[in-house]
């Protein structure tokens, strides 16, 4: 038996990817050749994130013909982020990869990804440059989340990035330091920092099954991202605070002068109604704000594990 230097971990989150699981291998496998070339030898890690489908015996059943395939079977869905991280924690190789059961992430440009971690790099990200097949509304939800994004937040998040991505173990382990229970992973690649190559390719469609994300599980993501990666909504609850000193100060003023002037009839009834509900809607606006912090803190204090595993080999 040949021996191989190196190991690479292909990491796969999966819910509900019964049909996708063996295309997937299948696909894969086909860029064994060029790494044993390299010495690198695959390790597969499947993370089946609670699964309603037959996803664990689909990985059974590849388990049974080649031992370097692995799964991480949780109790439930805890979602991909944290798929994610419990595939890299499993993972043994000098390089890890993280793919989507889907063939969404070409395994055909592993080779060339390869080849710049040879050069160097110590991670190779890829983003797509078009968003073919994804409904228009979606499309245009997204790129106002990252304009967004671009200017609250001072870490690099990548529009159309895809979590495909190799690493080195060094970056590898940089991301497993970050331990924070609410993850999102487009801010915690480019929190990290590291010489990154960037790859583009074209959309691909799905190669069997469905997408897991609603546009409501999406918004809720983005909503997730932007407080994990900027303070910036508190700054407005802030601003709003100075704004509105600033205006009574200035009506006082007006009132105080108006009255020296002309007397004080009692008047205005309808005006002192609309300061009072703006200015309350405003007062609630800012103290959800600071709300959607704070229970964010409550759930990073309780420090919950990120995932259960219920089975695994
Ligand atoms: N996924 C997961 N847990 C979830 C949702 C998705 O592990 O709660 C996996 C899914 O099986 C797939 C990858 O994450 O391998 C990407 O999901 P999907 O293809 O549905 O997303 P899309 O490509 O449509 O953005
Ligand atoms: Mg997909």
């Amino acid at each position: 038996m040949e021996t191989y230097t190196k190991t690479l971990s292909i990491i796969v989150p999966c819910y509900n990817e019964e049909e996708s699981i063996p295309l997937f291998y299948n696909e894969t496998i086909k860029q064994e050749e060029f790494f044993h070339q390299k010495s690198v030898e695959f390790e597969f890690i499947f993370v089946n994130d609670g699964s309603k489908d037959g996803t664990v015996d689909a990985v059974k059943k590849l388990h049974e013909k080649d031992k370097r395939v692995h799964l991480v079977s949780f109790s439930r869905n805890f979602g991909k982020e944290a798929a994610i991280i419990a595939g890299l924690e499993k993972s043994t190789g000098d390089f890890t990869v993280l793919m989507d059961a889907d063939l969404q992430d070409p395994p055909a440009i592993l080779p060339e990804m390869y080849g710049y971690i040879e050069q160097g790099y110590d991670s190779v990200a890829t983003r797509r440059v078009d968003r073919k097949g994804e409904p228009p509304i979606r499309s245009f939800f997204a790129r106002r989340f990252y304009s967004l994004m671009r200017k609250i937040s001072k870490t690099e998040i990548v529009d159309g990035a895809r979590d495909y991505r190799l690493m080195t173990r060094q970056v590898t382990d940089a991301i497993l330091s970050m331990k924070e229970y609410n993850r999102f992973s487009k801010g915690i690649f480019g929190w990290v920092g590291y010489n990154t190559k960037w790859l583009e390719y074209e959309n691909v469609q799905r190669a069997a099954g469905e997408t897991k994300w609603s546009f409501w599980k999406l918004f809720l993501y983005s909503l997730d991202g932007i407080m994990a990666f900027s303070t910036f909504p508190l700054s407005v609850a802030a601003f709003f605070g100075i704004f509105f000193c600033l205006v009574a100060f200035a009506f006082m003023l007006f009132i105080f002068i108006r009255a020296l002037i002309y007397g004080d009839p009692v008047a205005g009834w309808p005006s002192i109604i609309c300061v009072v509900t703006f200015i309350g809607g405003v007062q609630l606006l800012c103290t959800g704000i600071i709300g959607e912090y704070m229970s964010k803190m409550y759930m990073e204090v309780k420090d919950r594990p990120k995932y259960l595993v219920k089975d695994e080999f």
